[in-house]
């Protein structure tokens, strides 16, 4: 484990007008680089062999460092480089998946924007949902056994990529064929969760701990493949649906009807709090919630990415919320350059960076 006084003895090595941000080629890396550069900073992005040339072709980018795997990024060497520019980190979904955040926890010695120590308990189901709950969150009903299955459940299986491989049942005994038939050997690690029907909603937020503010600054609804598509088709598969799948393809836009969103805002605020009294300093910066509005207008939420999400490409130019916040086109990628930049201004680096 890597401790924050490390870090922020790295920090203090640093030279403050000459910093520089830098991310991974994937992901959100896009807006992440821009934003850097709206807000003046310099920036670089890792880029493995064959995905440089989408970041030579958009421009974004200052300079762009080649590696064969993604690790390397954790060979002292090549983490010498980096701070030899004065780099801080941006990590995002695909940085996370490639490094893993116990590598990040125990080995990335580069100074990282946000709360490393976030990553751990967003990518842990048990530690996510004691976080939700104690926010005081509503939360889909969990299934200790199959035998209580009463209601369409959601199978949910650890790390599954995009919900790639889950899948739905409505009886114990279909739950039961389904689970054979995919011939698992650790049978123990797996949710069962209570499908909630209703309107999905992902917003994204970001939390300034500089202005103890949390800001909503977008929000999506994830195309999924094959569920969106069967939903086209449904009278003319009923006879024999296919199973569905919940592999993320897209991002559309979306605004929530405006009476929904004090409880929006509000449950951000709780996760905020919530993650400050599970563990201090707690979340900083970007996040999004991934709930469904049911016919009541109540949110249930089902998972918490605690960094920036691959729905906010879709704002590299702003969007109706940040319009109301910022007068300039704010993306959550150039938020998170603000918020350095006001961090270096009000010599409060340390508070954003661990
Ligand atoms: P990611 O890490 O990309 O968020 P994941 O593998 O963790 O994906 P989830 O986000 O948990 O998967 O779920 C994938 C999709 O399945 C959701 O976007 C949503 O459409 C659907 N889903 C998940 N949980 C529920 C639920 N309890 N009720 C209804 N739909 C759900």
């Amino acid at each position: 484990m890597i401790s924050i006084s490390e870090i922020h003895r790295l920090l203090d090595g640093y030279a403050r007008d000459g910093l520089t941000l830098a991310t991974m080629g994937s992901h959100t890396a896009l807006q992440i680089l821009k934003g850097a550069r709206d807000e003046g900073f310099r920036n670089l992005v890792i880029c493995k062999r064959g995905v440089e040339a989408v970041y030579q072709q958009f421009g974004v980018a200052d300079e762009v460092l080649m590696v064969d795997e993604y690790q390397q990024c954790l060979d002292e060497e090549f983490m010498q480089r980096l701070r030899d520019r004065n780099v801080i980190l941006i990590p995002h979904g695909s940085f996370v998946e490639y490094l893993s955040p116990q590598r990040i926890e125990t080995e990335l010695r580069i100074p990282l924007f946000g709360n490393r120590m976030v990553l751990e308990w967003e990518s842990d189901r048990v530690k996510e949902r004691t976080w939700l709950a104690h926010a005081g969150l509503r939360l889909p009903k969990e299934f200790k056994t199959p035998e209580n299955i009463d209601r369409l459940v959601l199978v949910k299986f650890p790390g599954a990529k995009g919900g790639r491989g889950y899948f739905i049942a409505s009886k114990p005994e279909e739950f039961e064929r389904k689970l054979e038939k995919l011939k698992l050997r650790d049978k123990e690690r797996f949710t069962i969760q209570e499908f909630v029907i209703g309107t999905r909603f992902y917003p994204h937020y970001f939390y300034s701990p500089l202005k103890d503010r949390v800001e909503l600054l977008s929000m999506d609804i994830r195309y999924e493949s094959n569920i969106d598509g069967i939903s086209r088709l449904a009278t003319i598969l009923q006879d024999n649906p296919p199973e569905p799948s919940f592999v993320v393809t897209g991002n559309i836009p979306v605004v929530a009807r405006e009476s929904l969103l004090p409880q929006i805002l509000e449950m951000g605020q709780r996760v905020v709090k919530a993650s400050q009294e599970l563990f201090s300093p707690g979340l900083i910066g970007p996040f999004c919630l991934e709930t469904i509005s049911t016919e009541d207008m109540e949110f249930i939420a089902f998972e918490i990415s605690a960094r920036i999400v691959a729905g906010t490409n879709l704002y590299i130019n702003g969007s109706p919320y940040s319009h109301l916040l910022y007068p300039e086109p704010m993306s959550t990628g150039r938020r998170i350059a603000r918020e350095i930049k006001e961090a270096v201004r009000d010599d409060a680096l340390e508070r954003v960076i661990y």
